[in-house]
């Protein structure tokens, strides 16, 4: 395990102080309560000691984007601290492949990214394999929507990175998602494509939002914002920021 000093932990909680203080006034600002967006920690390359000094500070949301990260930073955090370890809540907010639901399915609380037809049905049936979930305690999902204006409307194969659906195919992927009772869909997640104006990106995604719940009114969870554009997320309704660098400073590990 790595070897991380008093001095380094230290140094997150005083980043971790200062973040929490300009998202409540990116709230305060937008005419929110501070308790209606929830802070995901994402501690993705760096050690499971910082995802602990996180749940140390209160930070009970975690993230990571790598199937075999998740798992083994999960791991590594239960052997830690397996009293703290356990009121963790972890998200999964990263690319996935078929191939990788099982994985996923039997460490996440959270899916953040559900993207095509082809891994909702993936993820299903890696749920109903798996003892955590069932019909009376549903996995929650995000259906992560591509709010790049120039983004193609067709499915692409596996290995395409697409970064969400299509606006025009969200309703439709929602409904072939509701279908498996082990899944809920729970909301919309999405990331400000480069080059775009992330206001005008998260206020589409609000509509997008209001769009969805027509069909799935509890789909209420709007997962946006990242270090360099949160305030513009919280503006436009996100429950969910997704923060990793001003937390724990630039990723460590390749
Ligand atoms: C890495 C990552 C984040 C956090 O990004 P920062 O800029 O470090 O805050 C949020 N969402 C996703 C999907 C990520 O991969």
């Amino acid at each position: 395990m790595s070897e991380v000093s008093e001095q380094e932990l230290g140094a997150i909680d005083e980043r971790i102080a200062a973040f929490r203080a300009r998202l409540d006034a990116a709230c305060v600002q937008a005419g929110r309560e501070p308790s209606e967006v929830a802070l995901i920690a994402v501690t993705k390359n760096h050690p499971p000691e910082y995802a602990l000094q996180a749940l140390r500070s209160g930070l009970l949301e975690l993230g990571e984007n790598r199937p075999q990260d998740l798992i083994a930073k999960r791991d590594g955090v239960e052997q830690l601290d397996p009293g703290l370890a356990a009121r963790a809540r972890w998200h999964f907010i990263g690319r996935l492949q078929r191939n990788k639901a099982k994985q996923v399915v039997a460490a996440a609380d959270m899916v953040h990214s559900i993207d095509r037809v082809a891994v909702a049905e993936a993820v299903a049936k890696a749920a109903t394999g798996s003892d955590r979930w069932s019909a009376a305690t549903p996995l929650p999902v995000l259906l992560q929507v591509n709010l790049d204006p120039a983004a193609p409307r067709e499915e692409h194969d596996s290995t395409a990175s697409r970064g969400g659906v299509h606006p025009l195919e969200m309703s439709q992927l929602a409904a072939r998602v509701a279908e498996h009772d082990e899944l809920r869909v729970a909301g919309l997640m999405a990331i400000a494509p480069l080059d775009h104006d992330p206001g005008e990106c998260f206020a589409r995604l609000a509509e997008l939002s209001m769009q969805l719940r027509l069909d799935h009114p509890a789909a209420d969870i709007i997962s946006a914002g990242m270090t360099g554009d949160f305030p513009a997320a919280v503006a436009n309704g996100a429950t969910h920021v997704r923060v990793g660098t001003a937390l724990f400073g630039e990723r460590q590990l390749a």
